[in-house]
């Protein structure tokens, strides 16, 4: 087990390598991106290898989770000497003679903590903004996803000194001892309950804080859709990584009249992406472990199951699971499912599809399907959410200059692209003054008193 000196130890060691000053150069920042890129392109398979082991995630996701943290990589070092140059900001008249600039500065030395759903994207995707703003990092993987931690430590342990990049692995002992450490910035992902935690233990280093957290996604379904797109993007969208993806839709809304046609070609897509044996399937992964299992299968009493509702222990297979006729006095309308079970719910006029959403916590995504650019305008005014994806779910997440995180119950603070740079850095506002002129309006003895 890690100890607390060797956690104070690694921490020191950053602290000493930031006041080094050495990353501050943009080059430098560069180059350690460069080095992560290509520390996960060589290492994919072993990637790969430790995702099927911990969820049985398909390569095909895997390989999703990793192009992620690519695409933000080649982002950040396209853009980063845009992001780092200082601001020129106009100063009022009575300035006459100076000029103002924000610097954008690095913390320090920062935190991130991550969960095991997607544990390599959750996890790199947050050190790319840390490492583009300047940053010393130590991460802690989520000891869930046992396999895909070790490979995470061992990657970085290969890429970087640990005095700049250093992977702590362990649980929650492990992320005390962490949490008392006089950090920077912290970074966690993960459930609401542990946000509250995280976050008081923060308080106390007077540490700031991005809280990037879970809740109930809407899908809004409208009756003027392409139905065959639409039911194969929510499928998608719910059904990868077997529903353990922190923006799957929740559950679902949908227009009256065209639920029962919407269901059936969830149905047929169901069949059509994982077989008549989604068991069978090399497409569908598994629960992560057992304590999700008997959560999730609790969840399957409820309403009156569409399609799916198989379950397995020893392999940790839950069906892909459509549930109709769910109320919201329902278990499984009463927490984040967090697995591959979609309750479905109606409604004929979408003000109250729109009432519904907003009796919630504001989730983190929101999903409205619909042709009616006055029906989007709508849900958009009168609703919120930390994200909104049009006619797909998930895909927002996959551009790079859209901002992400929650608002809320599930999150505050933005990454992914500039918003992830400008999450790991302050700004520092600095006014220039000249010596060619100094006007006496400002120094005692003050006008006023003359006057008397
Ligand atoms: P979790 O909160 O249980 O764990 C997250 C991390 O916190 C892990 O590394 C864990 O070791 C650590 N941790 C656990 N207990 C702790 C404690 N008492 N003190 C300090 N650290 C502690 O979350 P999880 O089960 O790994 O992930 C599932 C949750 O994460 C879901 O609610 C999901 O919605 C959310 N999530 C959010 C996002 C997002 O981007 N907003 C992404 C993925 C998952």
């Amino acid at each position: 087990m890690i100890t607390q000196t060797k956690v104070s130890d690694i921490f020191n060691r950053q602290r000493q390598f930031f006041s080094a000053g050495k990353t501050k150069n943009v080059e430098f920042r560069i180059e350690q991106l460069k080095n992560l890129e290509q520390a996960i392109e060589v290492n994919k398979g072993l990637i790969i290898k430790a995702l099927k082991a911990d969820l049985n995630k398909p390569g095909f996701e895997a390989y999703f989770e990793m192009m992620g943290v690519l695409s933000e990589i080649k982002y950040a070092v396209k853009n980063i000497k845009s992001w780092t140059k200082a601001q020129k900001i106009g100063t009022p008249f009575h300035q006459f003679l100076s000029s103002a600039k924000v610097y954008k500065e690095p913390l320090g030395v920062v935190l991130i903590i991550g969960p095991w759903n997607y544990p390599i994207n959750l996890m790199l995707v947050p050190l790319v903004g840390a490492i583009a703003a300047g940053n010393c990092s130590i991460l802690k993987p989520s000891e869930i996803a046992s396999h895909t931690s070790s490979v995470i430590a061992e990657i970085i342990q290969k890429t970087f000194d640990p005095s700049f990049i250093a992977v702590i692995e362990g649980g929650v002992e492990t992320s005390k001892e962490l949490l008392s450490e006089s950090f920077d910035h912290i970074f966690f992902t993960g459930g609401t309950d542990i946000g509250k935690i995280v976050m008081s233990s923060a308080a106390q280093n007077l540490t700031p804080v991005t809280l990037e957290l879970g809740g109930k996604s809407p899908c809004i379904v409208d009756d003027n859709v392409n139905i065959e797109y639409t039911a194969k993007r929510i499928v998608w969208g719910k059904f990868s990584n077997a529903g353990q993806t922190c923006t799957a839709p929740d559950y679902l809304l949908v227009k009256k009249n065209i639920k029962k046609e919407l269901l059936n070609s969830i149905k047929k897509h169901i069949q059509k992406f994982y077989g008549e044996e989604p068991s069978k399937s090399h497409s569908y992964a598994r629960i992560i472990n057992q304590r999700h299992f008997s959560r999730l299968s609790q969840l399957l009493k409820d309403g009156e199951i569409f399609v799916g509702g198989d379950t397995n222990l020893e392999e940790l297979y839950i069906a892909p699971t459509v549930i109709d006729q769910v109320s919201w006095k329902d278990k499984v309308m009463q927490e984040e499912i967090f697995g591959p079970i979609l309750p479905v719910l109606e409604y004929t006029h979408l003000s109250e599809a729109i009432d519904l959403v907003n009796k919630q916590p504001k989730p983190l995504a929101l999903y409205f399907f619909s042709i009616n650019k006055k029906n989007q305008e709508l849900v958009l005014q009168e609703t919120a959410s930390g994200g909104v994806c049009i006619n797909d779910t998930v895909m927002h997440l996959t551009v790079p200059a859209l901002p992400f995180g929650g608002v809320g119950a599930s999150g505050f603070g933005r990454y992914h692209g500039k918003a992830g740079f400008d999450t790991f850095s302050y700004q520092r506002g600095v006014l220039n003054k000249s010596f060619l002129l100094d006007l006496n309006w400002r120094y005692p003895p003050y006008l006023e008193k003359k006057k008397h």
